[in-house]
């Protein structure tokens, strides 16, 4: 075709807007592919900033900084989605080619537009969101269907890590929820009775070929992933298949280059619910650096470069965990302490990865780490063990 743009090829400099974990391990991602990364982060402690070439440390929307940028790199993606829109906009105005484009990380930046997308093509993907209503007017609370509780009363933006959400069990509740969420546009979503929880890791390239992973199964705490599971051990394979044909389908509606986590429901009643889109590489496929041919963040390199997807293909059974500040905080003490990685690094098929945080904080996502296994049963035995060892409760 004409109008296609050649591949970028190793040598030349890649962008990455957000230099935190993400953006670190996509950084080394890229330089051992032999790129060069430039990364822009309003934060002066970022953990990709202080590894990459390049190092704009400057607003989102700091135009100097964007023009800086494009003028070092042919192409720029994101490991933020709360990234302004009109940053990706300025980037491709000035040449750059920017994967996911603006319009894909809009739709996922907004709770409300993204369940509308969901539901638009549930006749297509056989998998629709939670029942929902949005709440954007005091009026709209009276107006409430009375079976959407208990449900969970969620801001339409910013919100992650199970931050900005409220279960409320009466119109009374969601009236105060409200106010305490600050009157902000929200979506109230009915309270699912989950069995358990997975998400499902897409790719899609320049030339439009699509690849999947292994779906995860994941287990949260407080809101922020804890373990992640691959293959997923409760996932029956028609559950499976349903979830891998939905995540194809939407990642090409979207028409998205790059990365994409979809995080499922799985009922009780084995029914499934999307519940909601990232569009970047995920907690969840961190597994993908040490157990699949290609990692998440080849996949983002390649697909940014428009070069060819690589094979997501899974060599070992793995259970994933991650590593928050809290584990620092031992026994109480306000003192943080290095935890005790002599016994992690004992473990011969189990993979530590600190993102380089000069500070830990309880909740603060500091590493993860990555055990593998002959088997499943092994891989999550391992991570049992690492856990223990570590004081934390497996
Ligand atoms: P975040 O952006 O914070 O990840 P999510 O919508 O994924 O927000 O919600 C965080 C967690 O809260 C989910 O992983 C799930 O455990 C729980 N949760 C969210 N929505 C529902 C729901 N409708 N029913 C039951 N549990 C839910
Ligand atoms: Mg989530």
């Amino acid at each position: 075709m004409a109008d296609r743009l050649e591949p970028i090829l190793p040598g030349s400099y890649l962008g990455i807007l957000g230099g935190g974990q993400l953006g670190r391990m996509f950084t080394q991602a890229a330089q051992s592919m032999g790129y060069k990364v430039c990364v822009l982060d309003p934060d002066a402690q970022s953990p990709a900033g202080s590894i990459a070439e390049k190092f704009i440390h400057a607003d989102y929307t700091n135009s100097a900084a964007l023009k800086e940028m494009a003028s070092l790199c042919a192409s720029v993606s994101t490991e933020f989605e709360n990234v302004p829109a009109q940053a990706l906009d300025e980037l491709e105005s000035l040449g750059v080619f920017v994967a996911p484009r603006s319009s894909c990380v809009s739709l996922t930046q907004n709770r409300i537009a993204e369940k509308n997308f969901l539901a638009s093509w549930k006749s297509e993907t056989n998998i629709g969101p939670a029942p929902n209503f949005v709440i954007e007017h005091d009026a709209d609370v009276a107006h409430v269907p009375a079976d959407l509780f208990p449900g969970i009363l969620k801001t339409a933006r910013m919100g992650y890590d199970g931050k900005g959400q409220i279960t409320v069990y009466t119109e009374t509740d969601l009236t105060n929820a409200w106010a305490e969420l600050g009157k902000v546009p929200c979506v109230l979503e009915k309270r699912m009775d989950l069995d358990f929880e997975v998400s499902a890791l897409v790719v899609r390239g320049y030339d439009d070929a699509v690849a999947i992973y292994p779906i995860a199964q994941n287990v949260h705490r407080d809101g922020i992933l804890h373990i992640s599971t691959v293959p997923a051990p409760s996932l029956k394979p028609i559950q499976e298949k349903k979830i891998i044909a939905a995540a194809k389908t939407l990642i090409r509606k979207i028409d998205y280059v790059g990365v994409l986590c979809i995080e499922f429901f799985v009922l009780k009643n084995d029914d499934i619910i999307a519940n909601e889109i990232a569009p970047r590489p995920h907690n969840s496929g961190h597994y993908t650096i040490d157990a699949c041919v290609s990692s998440q963040f080849e996949q983002q390199v390649r697909s940014m470069a428009r070069l060819p997807l690589g094979d997501t293909r899974q060599l070992a059974p793995v259970s994933m965990l991650n590593l928050l500040g809290d584990l620092w905080f031992q026994g109480n003490s306000d003192q943080a302490q290095e935890p005790a990685w002599d016994k992690v690094l004992a473990h011969p098929d189990v993979k530590l990865h600190l993102y380089g945080k000069s500070e830990p904080r309880r909740g603060r996502k500091m590493g993860h780490i990555n055990c593998l296994g002959e088997n499943l049963s092994e891989a999550r035995q391992h991570c049992s063990a690492v856990a223990t060892e570590l004081g934390i409760e497996p």
